[in-house]
């Protein structure tokens, strides 16, 4: 067993306040490590708490009353007495996410330990207006609720995955610019909507969550999350905690400038020369295009006239399933793009770990090469050997994860806030 940290244990309670904060940082402190190494005892616990047994059994008590913790069994390994092993409850608790992509709208419910139970994906059209996509998430949101109501579930809030900056404590979107959406006050909308706490986050941020405490990530102190899709953000895991910046908006690797020329296509953001034009999604069909103009030899055109459908990431990601050259170097040419901005952030941040999630993702296994290739060639020896570049254990549904993740998280930090059945 791998027993970390517990940094977060108090002792001296002065007055009653004091007691509850301390009796909530102490829960806290036991609930995040059986989340985190499950299964493990009480006695484990309090090894890794340095609490008493007593002590210990009583917060466990406790977490045990409010559903977020159960026995599962004994452990009757080793010499001494069976111990009881501890792990989260699935069932204490279901969470609703929703991710708001560009041109897409993705609802799920997960249980506790962040395992989808339901979900449910449409296409949006972000031509149609603001009002049109945030009512379609609210009808899907609502379609989730209702479904979780028959089951019995008690939902424990309602997380929320944007793309753009994001203004945490009031809860509101401050900038979108793929979508070209300000100042949204997600948070009033949906907590008035659904009657649910919710939680707003930028898509690359609660990603990065996500992958900390369910994914690829689990114990990894320094990450980085990069989102891919229309846009590319990323999520900053540093020493342990994400890294959010002076204001919050912190992450916009996307908009980072590879060289500006003013001859280039703007981005979406007006500037030029962004690293994600040259590597987002738009990017690739813009590829896929351009071939196509000069080469016939491909069966994209025949895929798209079968599926009477317009070009598109699945659609090439099919074509190049079947071993079609052209999809294939599309996506290897924006592989490589991608690789330059991946190593930028090598040689910034030294990182463990380049988690690479989002739509994009479905088609890792022609981009994720293409990266390796490029890193070596734009970072130095000694800091490329120890980044690992890999995919999200989540792929597509990373940021849906996130969503859920960042109430879970909030759960995690605020136990007695889930009351006692
Ligand atoms: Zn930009």
């Amino acid at each position: 067993m791998r027993l970390v940290c517990c940094p977060n244990i108090l002792t001296m309670p002065k007055n009653t306040l004091d007691q509850a904060f301390l009796r909530e940082t102490n829960l806290s402190a036991v609930l995040r490590l059986i989340q985190a190494q499950a299964p493990i005892s009480r006695a484990q616990l309090a090894v890794a708490t340095g609490l008493n047994k007593s002590t210990v059994s009583s917060l466990v008590d406790e977490l045990i009353e409010r559903h977020l913790v159960h026995e599962i069994g004994l452990n009757s390994a080793g010499t001494g007495r069976p111990a009881t092993l501890l792990e989260i409850d699935p069932f204490g608790g279901h969470i609703i996410g929703l991710e708001l992509g560009v041109d897409f709208v993705s609802v799920g419910i997960a249980d506790f330990s962040g395992d989808l139970v339901w979900q449910r994906k449409e296409d949006a059209d972000p031509a149609q207006g603001q009002d049109s996509m945030l009512a379609q998430a609210l009808h899907l949101v609502k379609d989730a609720i209702a479904i979780g109501k028959k089951k019995g579930y008690r939902f424990l809030g309602m997380g929320l995955a944007t793309p753009g900056t994001v203004d945490l404590k009031e809860g509101v979107l401050i900038f979108a610019p793929n979508l070209h959406w300000k100042d949204v006050p997600f948070r009033k909308i949906f907590s008035e909507a659904t009657k649910l706490k919710t939680h707003i986050d930028n898509d690359a941020n609660a990603a990065a969550i996500g992958e900390h405490l369910f994914g690829s990530a689990r114990f990894t102190r320094d990450f980085i999350f990069v989102f891919a899709g229309v846009g590319i953000g990323g999520g900053l895991f540093l020493n342990g905690k994400l890294y959010r910046g002076k204001n919050g908006y912190a992450g916009e690797i996307g908009h980072s400038p590879i060289m500006a020329d003013h001859s280039q296509t703007p981005c979406h953001c007006g500037n030029r020369g962004c690293w994600e034009t040259h590597a987002n999604q738009f990017s690739i069909i813009q590829r896929v295009r351009a071939r196509l103009e000069v080469k016939r030899d491909s069966i994209i055109p025949k895929l798209m006239a079968d599926a009477h459908a317009p070009l598109s990431i699945a659609l090439i990601k099919q074509a190049a399933d079947a071993g079609d050259q052209e999809a294939a170097s599309s996506f290897a040419e924006a592989g490589r793009a991608m690789g330059q901005g991946f190593a930028g952030l090598v040689n910034i941040f030294n990182p463990d770990k380049i988690i690479l999630g989002g739509p994009l993702s479905i088609a890792g296994e022609y981009l994720l090469p293409a990266i390796h290739e490029v890193i070596p060639h734009h970072t130095l020896p000694e800091i490329d050997q120890q980044a690992e570049v890999i995919l999200s254990s989540f792929g597509p549904n990373a940021s849906l994860i996130g969503a859920i993740a960042i109430v879970v998280d909030d759960v995690l930090s605020h136990p007695t806030q889930v009351e006692r059945r």
